[in-house]
């Protein structure tokens, strides 16, 4: 998950009327802007000669469109740059842009400002003027005004910024399956062409054997290294330790978790999806091994859940470098008392340990669906703290994406009992209003819960992609949210074209 390979190229816009002094401070000033932003933001901010003529201007966007490394673009216009310039390359961009709506100085010198100022200065009417042209030829942007010394204006533009990498990762994502959806599940279910069609990522199956020949494989030197670190690693339940008397059991989890692994780097794929219905040779479903793949970035979605596991994937790399952990998750059962209620998500074992409170323990407990030898799994409680749960419905006609912002807490008593990972959080703005939201969404029960990108990274990824993206928050009304609905139902109808 390197995020330094990413780009973000900053484009200043002028004309050549004010003479080469002006282009030449203009030049300095937005050089000086652009440094800020590149010891700010996750990625390298490159900026780029001052634009002055159409025929510049559509090379410059023509080349971000053919950078692999750029993942989005900056304008700012500095002077007044006369817009009719810009709709060559605005119109042949395909790249994600931001416009930047700011100014060199932040205070205005009152007592020495005159017109060699206000001609250098004047992104005031310069930056209206290219909002002008983006509106009527209806690029898509984000549009961010103020000081970039305003820790809140640095902000907006890195949400943007790890959602365009977001974007440019799901653009090459491959996707190993292996096996198909859980049998009769409806939600998991997706068109995977118009998939690799809107976001980019191509989304395939493999034969589980073929995972079963690399899990077989993998060597027993190999095997004992990799035991030593879940020793060192993780609170061992005794069973599972050398000696134990179930530590074959723990063995065979790290020959899962290495030929899993050596499958997906020989392939190329930053994510998969497992179907307990479909183990073919495997002695136990992954769990273990999910769960690190999880927590190495890997995509993943259960009961064969590609869409999921694409959501996931995007996230991790969107979050590269902050602070709180991002997983799959599934909605799993509530706690109703009036005035106290909680959702507590867990899935059958594969909740990623980037989220975990403490030291996950490693344990062995029987599944009750699958048939197959006991599974290993880390076990613990989530983090408390702010969060957000987002899922990916494939609507038929159109995908969906549904967030809720939520509030992680502990478990209210201790789970002794619950031999899953879990998390317990009570959903904004109250679970009724939450739940009936999500349900009236058509939105699905797995997700991914994040605890480091928020709302703002989603809704601009959601509209770099031209998805709809429904907000569930502490404002939400459910007469309000259904409107939100219909209304959107029609324009995403219209937005599509015929
Ligand atoms: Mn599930």
């Amino acid at each position: 998950m390197n995020t330094e390979a990413r780009e973000i190229w900053f484009l200043t816009g002028s004309q050549g009327l004010y003479g080469e002094d002006t282009l030449r401070q203009v030049a300095e000033q937005s050089r000086r802007i652009a440094e800020v932003l590149d010891g700010a933001l996750p990625f390298s901010v490159v900026w780029k000669p001052v634009l002055t003529d159409a025929g510049a201007i559509r090379r410059v966007c023509l080349e971000a469109n053919a950078a692999d490394a750029c993942a989005g673009v900056i304008a700012w216009m500095h002077t007044f740059s006369p817009a009719k310039m810009w709709i060559a390359g605005l119109d042949a961009l395909r790249t994600p842009l931001l416009h930047l709506h700011t100014q060199a100085n932040m205070a205005l010198p009152w007592d020495s400002i005159d017109m060699d100022f206000m001609n250098l200065n004047q992104a005031a009417h310069g930056d209206r003027e290219f909002g002008h042209i983006q509106s009527r030829i209806g690029v898509p942007r984000k549009t961010v005004a103020g000081h970039v010394e305003d820790p809140s204006v640095v902000a907006r533009i890195g949400a943007w910024a790890r959602a365009a990498a977001g974007r440019a990762e799901v653009g090459s994502l491959k996707l190993a399956r292996f096996g198909d959806n859980m049998r009769d599940v409806a939600v998991t279910e997706g068109d995977k062409v118009e998939a690799q069609l809107r976001f980019g990522v191509s989304v395939n199956t493999y034969g589980v054997n073929d995972l079963v020949a690399a899990v077989d494989a993998a060597a027993d030197a190999e095997v004992d290294a990799l035991v030593q670190e879940y020793e060192d690693a993780y609170k061992m339940a005794p069973e599972l330790r050398a000696g134990g008397e179930r530590h074959d059991s723990l063995r065979y989890a790290a020959r899962i978790e290495l030929g899993l692994r050596g499958f997906l780097e020989a392939g190329g794929f930053g994510a998969f999806t497992t179907n307990f219905e479909d183990l073919g040779g495997l002695r136990q479903l992954p769990g273990l091994a999910v769960q690190r793949l999880m927590a190495d970035g890997y995509g993943f979605g259960g009961e064969g859940d590609w869409k999921t596991s694409v959501l996931l994937r995007t996230l991790k790399v969107m979050s590269a470098g902050l602070e709180g952990g991002t997983s799959f998750m599934e909605d799993y059962t509530y706690h109703l008392v009036p005035g106290q209620e909680l959702i507590l998500g867990a899935h059958m074992l594969e909740v990623c340990p980037t989220i975990a409170a403490g030291t996950p323990s490693c344990e062995i407990h029987p599944l009750s669906i699958g048939g197959r030898e006991d599974p290993v799994r880390l076990v613990f409680d989530a983090q408390p703290g702010p969060a957000v749960v987002v899922g990916l419905a494939d609507m038929g006609e159109r995908f969906r994406l549904v967030a809720n912002e939520i509030d992680v807490v502990n478990p209210a008593e201790p789970l002794p009992n619950l031999p899953v990972a879990r998390a317990v959080w009570q959903p904004r703005p109250d679970l009724r209003t939450s739940a009936e939201a999500w349900l009236t969404a058509g939105a699905p029960h797995h997700t991914v819960l994040s605890a480091a990108v928020g709302t703002e990274e989603l809704a601009d990824f959601a509209d770099m992609l031209g998805v709809e993206l429904l907000v569930i928050d502490a404002d939400t009304t459910t007469r309000q949210f259904t409107k939100e609905i219909r209304w959107n139902q029609a324009y995403y109808r219209l937005a599509q074209g015929f």
